[in-house]
C-alpha cells in the first residue's frame, strides 16, 4: 500500500500517482507499517458495513430530527401569529435555535462532525469520531429536542 504524502489517501501498490489528488507516489510501505495501515483500513471498512459508523443516521436520529423540525416550525408559527406572550422573545428564540441545532445534529451529522473536527483541530491533528461520539450525539439530540419543546411551550405563558 502507498500513502499519499500530500493528502494521506491510501493507494494500491501499482499506482504511480495518487487516486485522490494526483500527487506522485513514492515506494510502497513495507513490513510493520504496511500491516498496521492494512489493519486500520479493514477496521474502518468493517465499521461502515456493520453500521457502527458513529456518523450514521439511525431511525432514532431521523425521528428525533423530524420532531425537532416540527418544534421549530411550531415555535415559528406561534411567534408569527403573535401567540408568544410579551417578554418571552428570548425564550422563543432559544427554543427555535435549540430545535434547529438538534435537527442539524440528527439529520446532517457529517456537517456537525466537520464543525467539531474544526474545533478539535486546535488541539489535535488526528480527530476521528470515537464510538462514544454516537451515544453523545443521541444524548445531545434528545436534550436539544426536550429543551426546545419546553422553551417553546413556556413562551406562550406569561
Ligand atoms: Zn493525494
Amino acid at each position: 500500500m502507498k500513502v499519499c504524502r500530500s493528502c494521506s489517501a491510501y493507494n494500491r501498490d501499482e499506482r504511480t500517482h495518487c487516486v485522490d489528488c494526483g500527487e506522485r507516489l513514492g515506494a510502497p510501505l513495507q513490513g510493520e507499517e504496511a500491516q498496521r495501515l492494512e489493519e486500520q483500513l479493514k477496521t474502518k471498512t468493517a465499521r461502515l458495513w456493520d453500521g457502527e459508523d458513529p456518523l450514521r443516521i439511525t431511525p432514532f436520529d431521523f425521528v428525533v430530527g423530524i420532531l425537532s423540525l416540527l418544534a421549530v416550525a411550531t415555535g415559528g408559527l406561534l411567534w408569527v401569529f403573535g401567540l408568544v406572550a410579551e417578554g418571552n422573545v428570548v425564550l422563543i428564540i432559544s427554543g427555535i435555535i435549540l430545535g434547529f441545532f438538534g435537527a442539524l445534529e440528527c439529520l446532517v451529522p457529517r456537517l456537525m462532525w466537520e464543525l467539531e473536527e474544526m474545533r478539535l483541530s486546535l488541539f489535535t491533528h488526528d480527530a476521528t469520531p470515537f464510538a462514544g461520539y454516537a451515544l453523545l450525539r443521541r444524548i445531545m439530540e434528545g436534550v436539544c429536542l426536550l429543551a426546545s419543546v419546553i422553551c417553546i411551550a413556556l413562551s406562550v405563558f406569561r
